[in-house]
């Protein structure tokens, strides 16, 4: 009995990191991200101090001609690179996730300020990191939109992605591999 105990219990802890990690990259899935941020919000909420806060999403630049031109296994790889270098660059407190198709999300316990360096440090490190693929190296960038709050208390989590994927969209249209960061409450 006590070791069916133990396979059950090994079975479960299986499961729920399957649940919460992306199959593909191994780092955290949309619903991990998601929880994440509720979490910071709840601890926000019983926090008697303002908490800083920022989200950035991001989406490779022209993803779809990676797939065109070498193949879905190629647009594979390059997806598995930029959470791998999101890895590198994210420190252990904050969170970074594949949070659908070619779209990463972070989010970060900073002010304005330390969320543009930490946007242009990931768009930096993914331009530098290439990719060699059939005898080519590739070169993937992102586009990068951040949204934060000065005070996580006074806001609510879809708000905070709303305006980061404005931003985003406004990094794309002004020419790509760049990252536009502004304060949600300067959101129209
Ligand atoms: P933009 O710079 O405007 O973002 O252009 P884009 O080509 O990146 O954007 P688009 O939305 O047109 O293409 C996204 C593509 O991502 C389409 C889809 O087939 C591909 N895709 C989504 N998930 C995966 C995946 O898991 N693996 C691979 N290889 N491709 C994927
Ligand atoms: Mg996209
Ligand atoms: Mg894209």
């Amino acid at each position: 009995l006590h070791q069916y105990a133990e396979k059950l219990e090994h079975k479960t802890d299986e499961l729920a990191a399957r649940a919460t990690t992306d199959a593909l990259t191994g780092i955290p899935n949309r619903a991990c991200f998601d929880a994440f941020l509720q979490r910071c919000m709840d601890e926000a909420a019983l926090s008697s101090r303002p908490l800083p806060f920022g989200v950035l999403m991001l989406d490779v630049d022209h993803f779809k001609r990676f797939n065109d031109s070498y193949g879905h296994p190629v647009g594979d790889e390059v997806l598995k690179l930029v959470a791998q270098t999101l890895r590198k660059v994210i420190r252990g407190s904050e969170i970074s996730a594949r949070y659908g198709g070619e779209e990463f999300a972070v989010a970060l316990q900073c002010s304005r300020q330390g969320l543009e360096v930490a946007a242009e440090r990931l768009r930096s490190a993914i331009e530098n990191a290439k990719l060699q693929a059939e005898g080519a190296m590739l070169s993937v960038t992102v586009s990068i939109g951040g949204a934060c709050v000065d005070d996580l208390r006074s806001v609510d989590a879809a708000l905070l992605i709303q305006c980061a994927d404005r931003c985003l969209y406004a990094a794309k249209r002004s020419g790509r591999n760049r990252a536009v960061v502004q304060l949600a409450s300067e959101d129209e």
